[in-house]
Order: C-alpha cells, then structure tokens, then sequence
C-alpha cells in the first residue's frame, strides 16, 4: 500500500493536471446560472465532459429528475460520493456560490479516481449531480429514489462569507437547522367589494388571518426556531373580493423531530384563517430538509487529513460552536440521516463588504482567481477524507457505529 504522503501528492498532482478543466466548469456555470430543477446547461456541461473523458459511467437524467446526473466509476471495494449542487439563485445568479461547489465536485471526483488508478487500489467513487438546493430540495428526492444506496459516505463542500481573518476551511457545519415548507391555498367566492361584499368569502383575508396567528406564535416558540413567509396570488384590485390566495411558510428548527412538532402549530395558524374567513384550504408540503448529523469519527479523520494537506496554509476548524444559533439549512441534512456525510464549509476572499446570497457574494464566487484557490484547497480534503473511508476499515466501522447511533 502506498504511504499517506504518497497518496497526498498524488491527489494534489491530479487536481493540477485537471485544474484548467474545472475552472471552466465553475465559469460556465457562474456564466450561465440556473435555477432550482432548471439546472439543464449545468446538466449537459459537466456530464459532456465526463462523457469526453471516456472513462467513466455517465448517466444523464439520473434518478428521475431531469437536471440529476450521476458519473460513476466502478472498481470494486466500497463505494464513496461526491455531490455537485449547481442551482442558482433569481435575479442575483450564484449568489451562494454553487458554481463552485460543483466544481469541487468534480475536482475531488478525479483526484480520487485518478489515484485510485494509480495505486491500482480497489474502490468505487460516484459524482452526483445535485439540484436545486435552494428550494424544492433535488437531495431529499434523490434519497428517496435510492441515489446513495451503498454509498459508505457521502461529501460536498461549500463556500461561505465568514467575517474571521484569514484563509479558513471548517471540517463540520456549525448548525444546519431542519426546515420545512408548506403551502396553504385558500379558496373563498369573488364578489363586488362595494355593491354584494356579503356574497364573497375573502381568501387573501384567510392569508392574513394565518399571518398574523403565526406572528403571535412567534412569542411561544424557541430561541433557535424560526418562521417566515409570503403570499402568492395576491389581489391587484381593491374591488374584487378575492376567492383565491396562498400562504407559504417555512419554519426551522434544530432536529427534524421538532420541525414535525412545529409543523402541527403552523398549520393549525393556517387552519384558523380559513375557519375564520370560511374559505377552504389545501396544505401541501413543499420540501422537508433534515438537520445535518455530523458523526464525530469522520469529522475527526477529515479535519486530520486537512491539517496534513493543507494546514500550513489554511486556518482550520471543526464546526463553529459559538454560533449554533444563527444558521440556515441545506438537503445535505436528508444525506445525513441516509449515510455519515462531510459538509465542509470554507471561506472564498469576497471582493466588497456582502452577505451570503447577494449580487455581492456571487462577483465573489465568480471571481475565479481568488475563488478557485481554497476550492482547490478544500477539493483536497475531500479526495483525501474519502480515500481513508475506502481503504481504512477500522475507521469505516466506527464511523457507522457512530452514525447509527445518531440517526
Ligand atoms: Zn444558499
Ligand atoms: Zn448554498
């Protein structure tokens, strides 16, 4: 068996060979960005290229979703994932920087490939391609149709604006809270608003009525809990009574089992605006995302092997505990509870003052000279983390001790 350092050098050696290739899949997609389950140029760009490569599995489609896709190489062992989200975001692009996650992706895809090759070393790897991240939750439904089935572990990273000084690469999420979304459409009867009000039953007012029931909920729920919304089919007269609109909210929590418990009271808010207003009602579920279990073996071995890679040049940490309080919330969660997974956040040098998700922050990601490096960087520790998952056994044991522990 190769030594670490031999296995090291040569993930690094592979990613410059296939540096040009991947930058050009992070400009294409920065170039031409897509939203959620619309990801189709994303889609045709990156599985042609696995497809000219000639060397690998490469399924378009994958999974049942139109924009999925899966590149597999298949060479006995175990098999790992790398998972390349692609979605942007309206109006401000890759405002979360997508576009390079789906680069890591595929940096780490090859990397490992390649040095599996070298080494002659048996083992599988699968690239998934992701979507729609941001909304609709493209990795609950492809937890669903079996895409990680026999998968030993599962990796991604993802670009962050992180206000600490220095070039920062974190193993673990701090947080990532479990969040739902649900819609409720209201359906009452028009009316003049002026001449018969008392024919119409208002269902923008049973959108209210939800309103402000969640805002007075707000004063009995947790700290760490949120709850936030907006209307669709609003109406754009004011003598119309109107006999349809829709309420949609999402709310978060720390663990899946509290958004269920959440879940009850926010509908029971919706509920009440249609009994007060008389109009029916249609709940619907619009994604569910799990909170992210972190399984403290594979964070461990991770953070390990980026201390080797790259610890003389990036500050590294596990997860943030001093802010658990302040997250958002990614279907990484689902892949969590399915398989240990590695959601590695890493800061990229952002070109003005912005937050995550703004016009700000993807000039930042699209800004390849500054954004490619600590993506490169982080690639590193993919490949690397999960080469220890196929070769090291005892590791891989008590990573699934653990993980089945925490589901
Ligand atoms: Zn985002
Ligand atoms: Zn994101």
């Amino acid at each position: 068996m190769p030594s670490k350092e031999e296995i090291q050098s040569s993930i690094a050696q592979a990613l410059e060979e296939s540096k040009d290739d991947i930058i050009k899949v992070a400009k294409e997609l920065y170039e031409h960005p897509e939203l959620a389950f619309q990801e189709h140029h994303a889609h045709d760009f990156i599985t042609g290229y696995f497809e000219s490569l000639g060397e690998f599995k490469v399924t378009r489609h994958a999974y049942g979703l139109d924009t999925a896709f899966e590149v597999l190489y298949e060479n006995g062992g175990r098999l790992v994932n790398f998972n390349a989200e692609m979605d942007a975001l309206p109006d401000i692009g890759h405002g979360c920087g997508h576009n390079l996650i789906a680069a890591c992706g595929c940096a780490s895809f090859l990397a490992l490939v390649k040095t599996l090759k070298k080494y002659r070393i048996s083992g599988s790897v699968q690239l998934l391609g992701t979507p729609a991240e941001e909304s609709m939750g493209g990795k609950c439904k492809l937890v669903e149709n079996g895409a990680y089935r026999g998968v030993s572990a599962s990796f991604m990273a993802h670009p962050l604006v992180i206000e600490k000084e220095g070039d920062l690469i974190q193993i673990s999420s701090n947080t990532l809270l479990a969040c739902s979304m649900i819609e409720c459409e209201y359906t009452g009867a028009p009316a003049h608003a002026s001449a018969f009000p008392w024919d119409g039953i208002n269902a923008f007012d049973a959108c209210i009525g939800s309103w402000v029931n969640i805002s007075m909920l707000r004063q009995q729920i947790r700290p760490h809990q949120r709850i936030h919304g907006y209307f669709k089919d609003v109406p754009t007269v004011a003598n119309v009574i109107p006999a349809k609109s829709t309420a949609v909210y999402q709310f978060r929590s720390r663990l899946r089992s509290e958004v269920e418990e959440l879940k009850k009271k926010v509908e029971n808010c919706c509920i009440a605006g249609a009994t007060a207003t008389g109009c029916s009602y249609k709940l619907k579920e619009v994604f569910s995302y799990s909170d992210m279990i972190n399984v403290p073996s594979l964070v461990d071995a991770c953070y390990e092997t980026a201390q080797d890679v790259c610890g003389d040049k990036y500050l590294l940490q596990k997860g943030d505990k001093g802010q658990p309080d302040a997250s958002g919330s990614s279907d990484i969660g689902n892949v969590s509870y399915e398989v240990p997974a590695i959601h590695i956040v890493y800061k990229i040098p952002t070109l003005e003052k912005c937050p995550q998700h703004s016009a700000g922050f993807a000039k930042s990601a699209g800004h390849l000279k500054t954004s490619m490096p600590p993506t490169f960087a982080s690639a590193k520790v993919l490949a690397a983390s999960a080469y220890k998952v196929l070769t090291d056994d005892k590791l891989l044991e008590t990573v699934q001790k653990e993980h089945s522990k925490l589901i």
